[in-house]
C-alpha cells in the first residue's frame, strides 16, 4: 500500500474543500481500503466523511424516509420504520456482507462500492474499468457471474450493491452536495451502463458528496430475494427487489429491479409495463419476466442467469400476490 494522508471532514463544505489532489472520500472503508491493499486504488489522501452529521433516519409524515449517507448498513437494517414500511430495503441490506462489515459500512459507501469483477480487483491484469483502453479479459475469460443485460464490448461487469437494487425498485433519489451546490437525482440517473467509458460507474462529478437517500412511502407488500453461490457472505448471482399492489385480482402497480445482471441495478420496466392492469396470476408474471429477459444477451458461461432471473421474478411476484 502506498503512503497516504488521512483527514477527517467536519462539514460538507470542509469535505468538498479537502477533496482535491488525488483525494477520495472514506466511508467505513470496507471496500476502499480493500482496493488500496490490492493496489487498485492509490489515493494520496483519504477524506473521512463517515463522521459527518448525516447519521439519522428521518420518517416524514407522509411515510417517506430520508436516510443519511453516514448511517451504517446495520442501522438501516435494524431501524423499525425501515423494517415495517420498506421491508424490501431491510431485507436487501441484510442479504449483503456480514454483520461486522455492515457495522462499519455506510449508506454512501455501499452505493458507491466498486464492482467485484475478479480482473478489476487484480492490478496485474488488464481491465478497461481500472485502466481505460487496456482490454476486458472477462469477455472471453471468467464471466460466469457477470452481466447478461446492458453490457458493452468494453465491460461486462455487474454492479455489486444489494441496497441499490432495493432503492431502485423504491424509486429512491440521491441527495448530492457538489461544487455547484446541492441537487437531488433519481437513483436511476446515478448509475450508468458501461458503454465505451466503463471506468465511470456513476454520473457523479469529482468531489460530489452523497449526503442522503430519499425513499418515497411504499404501503404495499415488498420483498428482496438473492441467489448466491453460498448461503451467506457472497455477492448476488441474481437478485430481485419487488413491490406489488393487487386489487380485485389485477395488478394495480408493480415495481421490479434486478441485481447481478447488469452494470447498474436493472429496473425491469418492460416487465412492469406488461403487468400493470394484468391479472395477478403466475401466467402473467411469467409473460412479464419473458418480456423483460428478451433483451438478455448472455455470454458463454452465464446463460443460466436468464432462467434464474425468470424464476425469481415469477416466484417472488407470486408470493407477493398471495400477500396482497
Ligand atoms: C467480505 C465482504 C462481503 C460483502 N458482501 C456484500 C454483498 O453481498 N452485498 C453488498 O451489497 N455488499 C457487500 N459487501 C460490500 C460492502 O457492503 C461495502 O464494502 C460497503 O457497503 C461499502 O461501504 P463503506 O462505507 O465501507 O464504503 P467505503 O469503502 O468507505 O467507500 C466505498 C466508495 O464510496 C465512496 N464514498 C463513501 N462515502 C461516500 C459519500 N458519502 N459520498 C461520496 N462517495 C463516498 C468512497 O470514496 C469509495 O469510492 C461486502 C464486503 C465485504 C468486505
Ligand atoms: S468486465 Fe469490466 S471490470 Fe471486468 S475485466 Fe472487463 S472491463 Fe474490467
Amino acid at each position: 500500500m502506498r503512503p497516504f494522508a488521512y483527514e477527517r471532514a467536519t462539514s460538507a463544505e470542509d469535505a468538498l474543500r479537502r477533496h482535491q489532489d488525488g483525494a477520495v472520500y472514506l466511508g467505513g472503508g470496507t471496500n476502499l481500503v480493500d482496493l488500496m491493499r490490492l493496489g487498485v486504488e492509490e489515493p494520496a489522501r483519504l477524506v473521512d466523511v463517515a463522521h459527518l452529521p448525516y447519521d439519522q433516519i428521518e420518517l416524514r409524515p407522509d411515510g417517506s424516509l430520508v436516510i443519511g449517507a453516514a448511517v451504517t448498513n446495520s442501522a438501516v437494517a435494524a431501524d423499525r420504520t425501515v423494517r415495517e414500511g420498506h421491508p424490501v430495503l431491510a431485507q436487501a441490506v441484510l442479504a449483503g456482507a456480514s454483520g461486522q462489515v455492515r457495522n462499519l459500512a455506510t449508506v454512501g459507501g455501499n452505493l458507491l462500492q466498486r464492482t467485484r469483477c475478479s480482473y478489476f480487483q487484480d492490478a496485474a491484469k488488464p481491465c478497461n474499468k481500472r485502466t481505460p483502453g487496456s482490454g476486458c479479459p472477462a469477455r472471453e475469460g471468467e464471466h460466469h457471474n457477470l452481466a447478461i443485460l446492458g453490457w458493452s464490448d468494453a465491460c461486462v461487469a455487474t454492479h455489486p450493491s444489494d441496497m441499490a437494487v432495493a432503492l431502485a425498485a423504491l424509486d429512491a433519489s440521491i441527495r448530492i452536495r457538489g461544487r455547484g451546490g446541492e441537487r437531488t437525482i433519481p437513483i436511476e440517473d446515478l448509475y450508468r451502463l458501461p458503454g465505451d467509458e466503463p471506468q465511470r460507474d456513476t454520473t457523479l462529478e469529482p468531489g460530489d458528496l452523497v449526503t442522503a437517500v430519499e425513499v418515497p412511502a411504499l404501503g404495499v407488500p415488498s420483498r428482496y430475494r438473492k441467489v448466491r453461490e453460498r448461503a451467506s457472505f457472497a455477492f448476488a448471482l441474481v437478485s430481485i427487489a419487488a413491490a406489488l399492489d393487487v386489487g380485485d385480482g389485477r395488478v394495480r402497480d408493480v415495481r421490479l429491479a434486478l441485481g447481478g445482471v447488469a452494470h447498474k441495478p436493472w429496473r425491469a420496466r418492460r416487465a412492469e409495463e406488461a403487468l400493470r392492469g394484468a391479472e395477478a396470476t403466475e401466467e402473467s408474471f411469467l409473460r412479464a419476466a419473458e418480456a423483460e429477459l428478451e433483451a438478455a444477451e448472455p455470454l458463454r458461461d452465464n446463460a443460466y442467469k436468464v432462467p434464474l432471473a425468470r424464476n425469481l421474478i415469477v416466484r417472488t411476484l407470486t408470493e407477493l400476490g398471495e400477500e396482497s
